[in-house]
């Protein structure tokens, strides 16, 4: 069984497709999706989602979205997080952290208005005791920053996943130490991805996560170059039901079966979420894994483009 640790299948690009890509990805293996927010407009939506489709979700606001975001927007993060706690598919805060890579995110005051929102949401995780998703740009340092801080305030965070990391291997070392796995995807399907193939070989089986962020972060085989766009096509969509192909691709470079890297990264999840444990069809509980190995056609109908440019 495959688990994708962060999807957004309630992002508009899905439009009405998201349950039939949900089914597919179903019967390629993926056992499980965690569905995190980005804004309060949609908590509800991905909170219905998780529960139409038997998965996962998180609450949070990602930094992207800080810039409209005012202090009422984290009291209805507060809020939604009291009334849900309980709700077994509530599986961690997030998607939160910090972005210090889009240039509008960088001026002086709104990256005070990441900082502050970031400890803030790490305040409400702390609160309820639930891991976080973490949002990674160039930011590795600050956040780490965040979660020694609120350490020392109180009982540390749950630990949770970096999603998308691209950091340095000793930023990876001091995200193990504080209890987070590294989730990695499509990005990592390119050849001249050269650096963040590297850590993904080089780090612990331990730290290792998969996920697609879909719509987001193509595959290869799914992205669509700057050539292409220019004469107008649009950037491929990226989906679950890619997520086998993508840990059949990552478990090469590790030399492993993808029944292997699908078992390994499924007990990582798990570590780092601990409620998904509870949501794994009965099918997975008792066999802990489908077959994988093979590589299925997927939706992108670009296949053909070539492995070379990095996302
Ligand atoms: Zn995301």
């Amino acid at each position: 069984m495959w688990i994708d640790t962060h999807c957004h299948l309630d992002a508009a690009e899905f439009g009405a497709d998201d349950l039939v890509e949900r089914e597919r990805a179903r019967a390629l293996g993926v056992g499980l999706c965690v569905y995190p927010a980005v804004e309060r407009a949609n908590f509800a939506a991905v909170r219905e989602l998780a529960h139409r489709t038997g998965d996962a979700y998180a609450l949070g606001i990602h930094p992207l979205f800080v810039p409209r975001a005012g202090p009422e927007d984290l009291q209805a993060l507060a809020a939604e997080l009291e009334r849900r706690v309980d709700d077994p598919r509530l599986v961690a805060v997030g998607e939160i952290g910090l972005d210090f890579f889009v240039p509008e995110l960088c001026t002086p005051a709104m990256r005070e208005r990441q900082w502050q929102c970031y400890r803030e949401q790490l305040r409400l995780a702390q609160r309820h005791g639930l891991p976080v998703i973490l949002h990674v740009r160039r930011s590795a340092d600050w956040l780490l920053k965040g979660l020694r801080e609120a350490a020392a305030r109180g009982r540390p965070v749950a630990g949770g996943i970096a999603h998308a990391f691209n950091g340095s291997a000793q930023q990876a070392q001091a995200l193990l130490a504080l209890g987070f796995k590294l989730g990695f995807g499509g990005a990592a399907t390119f050849d001249s991805a050269r650096q963040l193939r590297q850590t993904w070989v080089s780090l612990p089986p331990e730290a290792l996560v998969l996920e697609t962020d879909a719509p987001d972060m193509p595959p290869y085989w799914c992205y669509v170059n700057a050539a292409l766009r220019a004469a107008g096509q649009p950037q491929g969509r990226n989906s679950p039901a890619e997520l086998p192909r993508i840990g059949a691709e990552l478990a090469g470079l590790r030399g492993l079966s993808a029944t292997a890297l699908a078992e390994l990264t499924t007990a990582n999840a798990l570590a780092a979420l601990p409620r998904l444990a509870a949501l794994r069809p009965a099918a997975a509980r008792a066999v802990a894994l489908a077959p994988a190995d093979q590589p299925a056609a997927g939706w992108c109908p670009s296949s053909a483009a070539s492995n070379t440019e990095a996302s």
